[in-house]
C-alpha cells in the first residue's frame, strides 16, 4: 500500500495522529530531502528506512516502487513540507499506480495554499491555484493578469526576493486589486497581510520578507482604461481557451459592462482595421 502522508508546513505539532501511526507501520518511507524528514521522524521517535524521492529521482524509483507495492510492500511518501504533489514530487507515482490498479490512500493534512486562503478571508467557494509564480517575466505577467480577471480568488507561491517586485506588477496591472500576503505560516513569525498593492509594497519595502509566502488575489473587476479591450480579449481567449464571442461575454462581465457594448466597440475596432 501507498501511503500519500501530508506532514506539517512549519509546525511539527500539525501532523495528524493517524499520519505518525501510518509512518510508525510503514517499511519505508520516500523523501523529497531524507535530511528533513529525518528531523520530523526523530522528534516523534520514528526509526524507519528513508529514501530519496525527489522530482530527479521519481522517474529512477518509480519501477522499483511499484514492484515493492505489488509485493505488498507498506510505502510512505512525504514532502518536505505540507501535502506532497502540490507543486512537489508524487504526482507521476501516482497515476502509476492508479493505472497498475494498485492499492494507495492519502492522508489529509496541512497545505499552504489552503492556509493561505483561510487566513486570507478572501472568498473561498471559487479559488483557483496556480504553483509557482513563472521567473520569466512575460509568464509572470500574463498569470498575474489572469488572476486579476478569475471571478474567485486566486492563489499562487512567490519567492521572498521576488514579492515587492511582483506587487509592483499587479500595482500596474490593478492599483485597486485587493491583495492578501500569507507569510512563514504556523511558525513564530506568521503573518498574514492584507491590502491594495501600494500599501503592501510600503509595507514590504519597510520590512523585507523572509521565509515562504503564499500570495493571494481576491475576485477584482478591472476598468477598461486599465487594459483596453485590444489587449484583453486576446488575453482571454488565450488564458481560458475562448472563442471571441465567449471572451466577449467574459470581459463583459469583468468590466460590468453590457455585453452589447463590447461586441459593439470590438466589432468598431475590427473594422477600422
Ligand atoms: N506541498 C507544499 C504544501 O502543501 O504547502 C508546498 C510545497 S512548495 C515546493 C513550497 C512553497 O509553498 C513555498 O515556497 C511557499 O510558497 C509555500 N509554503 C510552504 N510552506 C509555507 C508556509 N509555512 N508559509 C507560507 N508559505 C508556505
Amino acid at each position: 500500500m501507498l501511503y500519500v502522508i501530508s506532514s506539517h508546513i512549519g509546525n511539527l505539532g500539525d501532523i495528524t495522529l493517524r499520519a505518525l501511526e501510518i509512518l510508525k507501520k510503514c517499511n519505508y518511507i520516500l523523501c523529497e530531502d531524507t535530511r528533513r524528514s529525518r528531523i520530523l521522524l526523530d522528534h516523534f521517535g520514528i526509526q524507519k528506512p528513508l529514501k530519496s524521492f525527489h522530482k530527479f529521482s521519481e522517474k529512477k524509483e518509480e519501477k522499483g516502487i511499484l514492484e515493492d507495492l505489488r509485493e505488498g510492500v507498506e510505502i510512505g511518501l512525504l514532502s518536505d513540507a505540507g501535502t506532497p504533489t502540490i507543486a512537489d514530487p508524487g504526482r507521476e507515482l501516482i497515476v502509476k499506480v492508479i493505472e497498475e490498479g494498485l492499492p494507495f490512500t492519502a492522508l489529509p493534512g496541512p497545505c499552504s495554499l489552503i492556509q493561505g486562503l483561510v487566513l486570507s478571508g478572501f472568498p473561498s467557494e471559487r479559488f483557483q491555484f496556480l504553483g509557482f509564480l513563472s521567473k520569466k517575466e512575460s509568464e509572470g505577467l500574463k498569470v498575474l493578469r489572469s488572476m486579476l480577471f478569475f471571478n474567485g480568488t486566486s492563489i499562487c507561491y512567490v519567492p521572498p526576493n521576488r514579492l515587492v517586485s511582483t506587487l509592483e506588477y499587479l500595482y500596474q496591472l490593478s492599483p485597486v486589486a485587493n491583495i492578501g500576503v500569507a507569510r512563514e505560516l504556523t511558525k513564530i513569525h506568521e503573518e498574514c497581510v492584507r491590502g491594495i498593492p501600494s500599501q503592501l509594497i510600503t509595507h514590504f519595502k519597510n520590512n523585507p520578507p523572509k521565509g515562504e509566502i503564499v500570495l493571494l488575489v481576491e475576485k477584482g473587476k478591472i476598468e477598461e482604461e486599465e487594459i483596453p479591450l485590444d489587449e484583453l480579449l486576446p488575453l482571454l481567449q488565450e488564458s481560458f481557451s475562448l472563442s471571441l464571442k465567449e471572451a466577449i461575454k467574459m470581459a463583459a462581465k469583468l468590466l460590468g459592462k453590457p455585453k452589447k457594448i463590447i461586441y459593439n466597440k470590438t466589432h468598431e475596432r475590427i473594422h477600422k482595421v
